[in-house]
């Protein structure tokens, strides 16, 4: 699946003891406004993109969250990750404006534990709770996102997926990255998934490997129980069909890659028309994808162990174009190792 995971803050009102979060919001300005992501969602649409996924932060901290979901409303796909506490209010305007499903994080089951893994009150916990079940009467599809972490909620995996089979939603079990404050409780929380997966193996009725991230995926007392297992992964990497968008408009290649990206809101902002705009933005999002490359590559040999998508979704998952008009003008918006490349470029208009 080729998708777009669009990020529409930075900020968070909760502060998870693995996950980077910067505080709520101050002030707005430099996000993605509803003028930019039309330009954006109109850019992937005529790229067959298919799947687009807000997170954050906390995407529901937003406050036109709904009207820029509406503003994607027509892609086959269009979820969101979020910590749940705002769902309450808002999960039957956001199915209305064209959200198909919801990945609500809920890393335990007890309420004291879930207010010190999440640096919240134990109240929060009734808060989720009933903004997943709003968000389920409302229509939307719900699954759980559970990551594993040692010590801490590794005695809670089968209560887990208990609990989502009796209400009827999809869990995703992921490992701990070392990203964010993730790198530094990585060496002490990290817990490989093995333990899940024998279970699940033992257990489950029927199992796959979904596309995306070849992500094993078991069917179990009626949901699907999906792990998430991207460190050192080279499979998980090869199975990416995902580009990243920041809230201030940066487009990356990759979630572990920071020093590639192409400025999508200047592109914008320097257009003085639509229809430039979108050509600019189409052109850019196809040199950006042509920088794609699996983020864990060692000891794999790409030609013969993986047979799936060995050249895309790296370099030619987007329609290739006779010519790629990059224009002179965003060259500043290109950062890093690939500035070189693209000044040699004789593509450049
Ligand atoms: N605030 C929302 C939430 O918590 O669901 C959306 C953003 S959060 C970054 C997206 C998902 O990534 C959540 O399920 C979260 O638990 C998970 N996550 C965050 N940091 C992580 C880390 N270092 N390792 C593994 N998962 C992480
Ligand atoms: Fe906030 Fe989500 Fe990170 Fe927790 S995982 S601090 S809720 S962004």
């Amino acid at each position: 699946m080729r998708s777009l995971r669009a990020s529409l803050t930075r900020a968070c009102n909760f502060k998870c003891i693995f996950c980077h979060s910067e505080g709520m919001p101050k002030e707005e300005d430099g996000l993605l406004r509803i003028k930019h992501y039309e330009v954006i969602s109109q850019a992937f649409k005529l790229l067959d993109v298919e799947s687009i996924k807000f997170t954050g932060g906390e995407p529901l901290l937003r406050k036109d969250v709904v009207e820029v979901v509406s503003v994607f409303s027509e892609f086959p796909d269009v979820s969101m990750t979020t910590n749940g506490y705002l769902l309450n209010d808002k999960a039957c305007n956001l199915l209305e404006a064209g959200l198909k499903r919801v990945n609500v994080s809920l890393h335990s089951l007890k309420p004291n534990r879930f207010a010190y893994i999440t640096g919240t009150s134990p109240s929060s916990f009734e808060r989720v709770l009933t903004g997943i079940k709003t968000a389920k009467e409302c229509g939307l599809r719900v699954a759980l996102n559970f990551v594993l972490l040692k010590g801490i909620n590794d005695d809670e995996a089968i209560d887990i997926i208990e609990f989502a089979a009796k209400n009827g939603f999809n869990l995703h079990i992921i490992e701990l990255h070392p990203v964010g404050k993730g790198a530094q409780a990585f060496s002490s929380l990290h817990n490989q998934l093995d333990a899940v997966k024998r279970y699940l193996e033992e257990r489950s009725d029927y199992k796959r490997t979904r596309d995306l991230h070849n992500r094993p995926q078991y069917y179990i007392n009626g949901i699907v129980v999906e792990l998430v297992e991207p460190v050192g992964n080279p499979y998980f990497c090869a199975g990416c069909t995902r580009l990243r968008l920041s809230p201030e408009g940066l487009l990356y290649p990759c979630l572990n890659i920071n020093d590639i990206h192409v400025n999508l809101r200047a592109i914008i902002d320097k257009s003085e028309s639509f229809e430039e705009a979108l050509e600019n933005v189409i052109d850019a999002i196809l040199y950006l994808n042509d920088l794609r490359k699996p983020y864990y590559m060692w000891n794999l040999d790409f030609e013969k162990k993986v047979k799936i998508r060995t050249k895309p979704p790296f370099r030619s998952w987007l329609p290739k174009r006779a010519k790629l008009q990059f224009r002179r003008s965003h060259t500043n918006t290109v950062k890093g190792r690939d500035e070189e490349r693209l000044r040699n470029s004789p593509s450049r208009g």
